[in-house]
């Protein structure tokens, strides 16, 4: 199908995308790398009079490094960060979750913060950015403020994000040497969107028991889910397969509704959340017994 008709403006800087979205905020909405928007325009489940291209914002394409984290324009593609040898010693996971974005041609034209602000539940980088504690910079016309991608996602789709505000920087903060990462999903096929993922970290104490874990789940409720009780199972226990598969249907348990549509069913998710946790955990803590 072709999209509605719209009108078109591709400002140059910020402050002028953000003037543009003020004057025309219910019609109005951002264009990135369109590969999630095209697909709606053309499907017509959304109808904007106005699309505010970022292409030509030049100053929201960088990547670099800040206090030993990473700092990320809006506008940088997925590409950039697939290709760059500062994420992938820097932020191995963040370029481990990228791999799993996909196919090369969306990653050429999709973009980190098209990714982050769009929110789809089965989107890698909104579970990475909730996992490692990400700090999303947006600004409006009141200027600007940061959030934290705890807080960014609300619901199915929604975040944070007032009509007239622009996400613009990601802030991956270093993870620590001694941390173990694992992005693990099941997709139908390569590229697909996964059914259900999980984006897990694990640290490591002097004494070999977890001192820290993180445990984020994708694919399977209307936002990244931060499986709390399955951190607290690992927190302080030395890692092994039976600890890790008690995580795993502690996960299990705590999904309250999980998704259910044409690609799988509520119990199979469920399932694949108790999977994904358990093999993630593994993967982590390996990872992190490596760099001990
Ligand atoms: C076949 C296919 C497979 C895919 N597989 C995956 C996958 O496995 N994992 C995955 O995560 N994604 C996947 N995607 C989606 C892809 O990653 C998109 O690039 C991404 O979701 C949106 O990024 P974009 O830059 O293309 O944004 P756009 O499509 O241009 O925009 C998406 C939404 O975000 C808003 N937006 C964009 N940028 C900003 C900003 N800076 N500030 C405020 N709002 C903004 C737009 O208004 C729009 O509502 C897939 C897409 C396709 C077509």
């Amino acid at each position: 199908m072709k999209p509605p008709r719209f009108e078109y403006a591709a400002p140059t800087t910020v402050a002028e995308a953000v003037s543009l979205l003020q004057q025309h905020e219910s019609e109005a909405k951002i264009l990135a790398g369109g590969q999630s928007l095209m697909p709606l325009l053309n499907m017509r489940l959304t109808r904007p009079g106005l699309l505010i291209d970022l292409g030509r914002v030049a100053e929201l394409r960088y990547l670099r490094e800040t206090d030993g984290g990473l700092a990320i324009g809006a506008m940088t593609t997925k590409r950039t960060v697939e290709d760059s040898a500062m994420v992938k010693s820097r932020q191995p996971l963040l370029h481990a979750a990228t791999l799993l974005i996909g196919h090369a041609q969306i990653r050429n034209r999709g973009t980190v913060g098209g990714s982050l602000a769009h929110a789809d539940p089965a989107a890698e980088y909104p579970a990475l950015a909730v996992a490692v504690d990400a700090q999303l910079r947006v600004v409006g016309p009141k200027g600007e403020r940061t959030i934290a991608a705890a807080e960014f996602y609300v619901s199915y789709l929604t975040t944070a994000l007032e009509p007239t505000e622009i996400l613009t920087e990601v802030r991956f903060p270093a993870l620590a040497n001694d941390t173990g990462w694992s992005c693990a999903e099941v997709a139908r096929r390569h590229g697909d969107f996964a059914m259900t993922g999980a984006v897990v970290t694990v640290r490591l104490g002097s004494d070999g028991r977890c001192a820290q874990s993180r445990i984020v789940l994708f694919g399977v409720g209307p936002t990244p889910l931060r499986a709390l009780a399955a951190e607290q199972v690992v927190i302080g226990q030395k890692p092994s397969e039976k600890l890790f598969a008690q995580a795993g249907q502690r996960v299990s348990e705590a999904i309250e509704e999980p998704l259910s549509d044409v690609h799988a069913s509520a119990e199979y998710r469920r399932y694949l959340a108790q999977v994904l946790t358990r093999r993630a955990l593994a993967e982590a803590a390996a990872r992190a017994r490596g760099a001990a």
